[in-house]
């Protein structure tokens, strides 16, 4: 391939794109398909014999489900691609295609919500007990292994608190057990941390954010290691029946070559509204894995490679009222869950019951702001306005 040993701008340009193979055309074809034709018993046969690697069926996912797979693992480094419906669908597939009813797993306490949900419910019904663990714990995970852990679970920045995670120590710790290790990726995108660098085995994202990045696709990717890669797909194409359609694949891929411009905006602009809200009289605390004070700060300077658009605000104590007058008569920031498309977010994030290992006590309300694309000094005056509403006046 040509983008091999290149950099991190040039492979998402490249990767996965065969134009010659399609009469010159720059991006490859949306193939739609149910039915896949054999030439013969022997190339059937032979087919079956190289299942998930050779395409015998639509499940499988078509040759754009393939393109998208190919220019994906060479940005994050991983050997192979599981493509599926949504992020939640990346999560279930990871967790169902390593675990198995007697196994114990370790779930940081910061989990995406549904993820929790999956853990609580289906995993707890099929007999997989699950312990969660601090996000800050460290090479402490240790203490809470069992003879029975077979994975540890990472998701870091972690959901609205955005705790950077010591992923070498836990990963340390999981390579002397012989334990998988499976991270959700998905504020970093492999432009700014690659799994497979820090020796984890799976990577989870859910492709809805910033890779497809136009808030109108719902798309999950599951990356591992050529040894993995079996498993996963099963469960994915052969259990569950879930491949992503190749009209999503297409659009994924499209977003994949902007990505790095994209984030490149993301980064700034949500730098610049974090620094200056960071200021301000009425914040408490801004919760942004690049900036000092928030938890992990440390571990995301020595291991990340940048920061994307997503944060968290505490404000200070205030009534209710002020807070919703606030989020109510936002011009330009949207009220609405999902993040990483072009346009900037301001939801609630009030975190209640979901957290166990290590309860979670913000002084006042908490916002989460996504960093849209769109020119700060215009979002900075929005959240002026907005902070204005928050006083009162
Ligand atoms: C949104 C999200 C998911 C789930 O993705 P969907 O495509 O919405 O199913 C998983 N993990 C994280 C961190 C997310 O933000």
């Amino acid at each position: 391939m040509a983008e091999q040993g290149k950099k991190d701008r040039t492979i998402a340009t490249h990767a996965g794109s065969h134009p010659h193979d399609n009469q010159g055309v720059v991006n490859p074809p949306v193939y739609r398909a149910s039915t896949v034709l054999f030439r013969s018993v022997q190339d059937l046969r032979e087919r079956y014999k190289r299942k998930y690697e050779a395409i015998t069926y639509g499940r499988d996912g078509t040759p754009t489900y393939r393109a998208l797979a190919e220019a994906f693992t060479a940005l994050e480094t991983s050997d192979k691609a599981v493509v599926v419906p949504s992020g939640l669908a990346a999560v279930t597939t990871a967790l169902l295609g390593v675990l198995n009813p007697g196994d114990h797993l370790l779930m940081v306490d910061t989990a995406y919500e549904p993820t929790r949900s999956v853990c609580d419910g289906f995993l707890a019904k099929i007999g997989i007990e699950v312990t969660y663990y601090d996000p800050m714990v460290g090479a402490g995970i240790a203490a809470l292994m069992r003879p029975n852990t077979k994975a540890i679970y990472l998701e870091s920045p972690g959901s609205l608190t955005f705790e950077t995670q010591d992923v070498p120590a836990i990963v340390g710790v999981a390579k002397a057990r012989g334990c998988v290790t499976m991270i959700d990726n998905t504020w970093a995108t492999p432009l700014f941390f690659k799994p497979p660098k820090f020796g984890i085995d799976i990577g989870i994202y859910a492709a809805t954010k910033y890779i497809c990045g136009h808030s109108d696709i719902m798309m999950g990717i599951v990356t591992c290691r050529a040894e993995l890669h079996h498993q996963l797909a099963k469960m994915s194409h052969g259990t569950l029946g879930h491949a992503a359609a190749p009209d999503e694949c297409y659009q994924a891929l499209r977003g994949l070559r902007t990505l790095h411009a994209r984030l490149t905006q993301h980064q700034a602009t949500a730098l610049t509204l974090a620094r200056w809200l960071a200021q301000r009289p009425e914040v408490e605390q801004v919760l942004h894995p690049a900036l000092p004070g928030t938890p992990g700060h440390e571990f995301w300077k020595r291991d990340f490679a940048g920061s994307s658009g997503l944060f968290g605000v505490v404000l200070k104590p205030c009534a209710p009222e002020r807070v919703e007058a606030m989020i109510d008569g936002m011009q330009l920031f949207g009220m609405g869950y999902s993040w990483g498309g072009y346009e900037s977010l301001l939801v609630p994030a009030g975190l209640t019951t979901s957290r166990s290992a290590k309860p979670w006590h913000a002084v006042g309300r908490t916002v989460r702001i996504h960093a849209g694309l769109e020119d700060p000094d215009d979002l900075i005056a929005d959240l002026e306005d907005g902070l204005a509403r928050l006083r009162g006046n």
